[in-house]
C-alpha cells in the first residue's frame, strides 16, 4: 500500500509538475513530506493496540506466515504481530542429537521456504534428503516403489520440525521493523466485532492475553494448531474424528550405515510403521498403532523395542497361503503385460538401537474446519485441518495455506481494501479447500483401506499396490501431486 501510495504520489507530483518548470528539489521535498506522514499515519495503529494482523500461534505455519507476510512487498507498512504461547526457536546450528519431531518436506514446500529464505537456513542445520521411497503390504508381497528417474533430483526432505522454526525465526529477526513476535505469551480470550448498530460494538477482533493486556486486530489468523482455540471461539463447526491409534515416534539408529535415501513405509494390520532417514546411520520412527499398543511399545525395554521395530518391517507372519499365491499370480500377470515396470524389493537396515529418551507417542486424529475464514478471521495449518501422519501431508498443506493466504492479502492491499474484508477471504478459502479436501479425503481412505484386514480388503489392496506400480505414468502423477 505504502508503495501504491507511493508512487501514486510520485507520479501525481510528476504530472502536475510536467514541462518546462519542474524541479527536482520542489517534488522531492513534496514527497518526503508525503511520506513522513503517510508512514506516521499507518505506524499510529500498532501505538493505539490496534495491528493489521495477529497471528495467534508461531509453530512451523504460523512462524512461516509471519515470515511470508512480513516480506511481501505489498504490505510493506503494515503492522503484524505474532503471538506464541512457547519460548524462542534459536540454533546458528544443530544440536547433538536428533529431535523426535521430524517432517517430511516436499519439493514444493522447500521451493515456498527457500523464497522466504529460511530454506538455506535448513539446509545449513541439518537436513536429509530422500530419493526414493517403498511402501509395502505386511498381509501379501504386494509392492510399491516410488522413485526419482534422475536419482539427483530429491524426492523430499527429512527436516526437524524445530529446525524449519528455528529458520524462520532467523529470517523473521530481519523483518523486526514491522513484523513484532511475542514469545511465552498465550491469548486466553478473543472477542469478535459486532454489528456497528450495537453500542459497544468495535470495529476489530480483540485479543486477550493471559497478562491482561488487550490487543486489537483488523485481521486474525489462527495459526493455534489441532486444537485452535480461534476456531473453537469462532464457533466454526468441525468435522472430526479420533483414529483410535497413536503414533510412536522415536530416533533410531541403525545396525551399519548406509546411504540411507530411502524412506520406509509398511503398512501393518495395526496400522502403518514408517522409518525415515536422518543420517547414514540414524532413521526417524514413526509408528502409527493401538492406543493400547503403543503405550507397551513405550514401556518396553529398549532391546524389545528394537526387536518388534525390525520384526515389524522383516516379518512374514501375517502372510497367507492364499494371498501370497493370488498375489504371485496377479503379479506374473502384470510383468507379462508390462514387462519393464516391475521393481526390485529392497531391504529396509536393521535397527540397533535407539536414542536416549526419544520414544515419544502422540494420540492421532483427523479434522476439517467447516470454513477457514470469518469476517476479520482466517485459519491456516492445523487449525484448519489435520491429517493422519501416513502421507506425510499435514505440515505440507499447511505452508500451501500460508502461501495462498499471503497472495491473497497482497492483491487485497494492492488494491486498497480492507485486509479483514470477507469477500477476498473467501478466495482464500475456496482454493485451499479444493486442494485440502481432496487429499484429506485420499489419506482417510488409504486408512481405513489398510485398518480392514478381512480377506477381499487384503487383495483388493494388494492388487491395486502391484498395479500402480506397474503404471509408471500413474506414480509421477501421484508423485507430482505429493511434492506440491
Ligand atoms: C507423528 C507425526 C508425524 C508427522 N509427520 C509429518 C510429515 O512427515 N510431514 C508433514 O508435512 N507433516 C507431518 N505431520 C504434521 C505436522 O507436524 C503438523 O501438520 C504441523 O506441525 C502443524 O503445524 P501448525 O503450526 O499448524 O500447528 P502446531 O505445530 O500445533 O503449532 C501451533 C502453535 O500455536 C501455539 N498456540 C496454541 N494455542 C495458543 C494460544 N492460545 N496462544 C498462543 N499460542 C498458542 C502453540 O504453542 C504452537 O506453537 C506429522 C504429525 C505427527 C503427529
Amino acid at each position: 500500500m505504502f508503495n501504491i501510495i507511493k508512487s501514486k504520489a510520485l507520479n501525481g507530483i510528476w504530472c502536475q509538475c510536467s514541462g518546462a518548470t519542474k524541479t527536482h528539489f520542489n517534488v522531492e521535498r513534496l514527497a518526503a513530506v508525503f511520506l513522513l506522514s503517510h508512514r506516521r499515519l499507518e505506524s499510529s495503529s500498532s501505538r493505539d493496540g490496534v495491528y493489521d494482523i495477529i497471528i495467534s500461534g508461531g509453530g512451523m505455519v504460523g512462524t512461516a506466515m509471519a515470515c511470508s507476510l512480513g516480506l511481501d512487498a505489498n504490505l510493506d507498512g503494515k503492522r503484524i504481530l505474532l503471538l506464541e504461547a512457547g519460548h524462542k526457536k534459536e540454533m546458528d546450528k544443530a544440536p547433538e542429537t536428533y529431535s523426535t519431531r521430524v517432517s517430511s518436506i516436499s519439493p514444493g514446500s522447500a521451493t515456498f521456504l527457500s523464497g522466504l529464505g529460511a530454506w538455506d537456513h535448513v539446509m545449513n542445520m541439518r537436513c536429509k534428503p530422500y530419493q526414493k521411497m517403498q511402501i509395502w503390504d505386511a498381509c501379501s508381497d504386494a509392492l510399491l516403489t516410488f522413485e526419482k528417474e534422475n536419482l539427483q533430483e530429491e524426492m523430499a526432505y527429512i527436516v526437524e520440525n524445530d529446525v524449519v522454526v528455528a529458520a524462520l525465526t532467523k529470517q523473521l529477526q530481519t523483518l523486526s521493523d514491522h513484523v513484532d513476535v511475542k514469545y511465552k505469551t498465550r491469548v486466553v480470550k478473543y472477542k469478535w466485532p459486532m454489528g456497528c448498530q450495537m453500542a459497544d460494538s468495535i470495529p476489530w477482533v480483540q485479543v486477550t492475553l493471559a497478562t491482561g493486556e488487550i490487543l486489537q486486530t483488523k485481521l486474525l489468523i489462527g495459526a493455534d494448531g489441532p486444537n485452535s482455540m480461534v476456531r473453537q471461539e469462532a464457533g466454526i463447526p468441525t468435522v472430526k474424528w479420533d483414529y483410535d491409534q497413536s503414533a510412536v515416534v522415536a530416533v533410531l539408529q541403525l545396525s551399519e550405515p548406509t546411504e540411507n535415501i530411502v524412506a520406509w513405509q509398511r503398512f501393518l494390520p495395526t496400522g502403518p510403521i514408517a522409518m525415515l532417514p536422518l543420517s547414514p546411520t540414524e532413521s526417524s520412527l514413526v509408528w502409527s498403532t493401538s492406543h493400547r499398543h503403543a503405550e507397551e511399545l513405550l514401556a518396553q525395554d529398549e532391546e524389545s523395542f528394537v526387536d518388534a521395530i525390525n520384526s515389524a518391517f522383516w516379518s512374514n507372519d501375517n502372510h497367507t497361503e492364499l494371498t501370497e499365491k493370488a498375489g504371485s499370480m496377479f503379479g506374473s500377470a502384470l510383468s507379462v503385460l508390462m514387462p519393464s515396470s516391475t521393481s526390485t524389493r529392497q531391504l529396509p537396515p536393521s535397527v540397533a538401537g535407539i536414542s536416549p529418551k526419544s520414544r515419544v507417542r502422540f494420540p492421532l486424529g483427523m479434522g476439517h474446519a467447516s470454513e477457514y475464514i470469518r469476517h476479520r478471521m482466517a485459519l491456516v495449518g492445523d487449525a484448519a485441518h489435520r491429517v493422519h501422519p501416513l502421507a506425510g501431508q499435514g505440515g505440507n498443506l499447511g505452508f500451501g495455506d500460508v502461501a495462498c493466504l499471503t497472495q491473497t492479502l497482497s492483491q487485497a492491499a494492492f488494491n486498497g481494501k480492507d485486509l479483514g474484508d470477507v469477500q477476498h477471504l473467501l478466495e482464500y478459502e475456496t482454493e485451499r479447500q479444493r486442494h485440502n479436501l481432496p487429499m484429506m479425503t485420499t489419506i482417510d481412505l488409504l486408512k481405513r483401506l489398510y485398518s480392514n484386514n478381512t480377506l477381499p480388503f487384503v487383495l483388493m489392496r494388494s492388487f491395486g499396490l502391484q498395479a500402480t506400480n506397474s503404471l509408471p505414468l500413474l506414480k509421477e502423477q501421484i508423485m507430482a501431486y505429493a511434492s506440491r
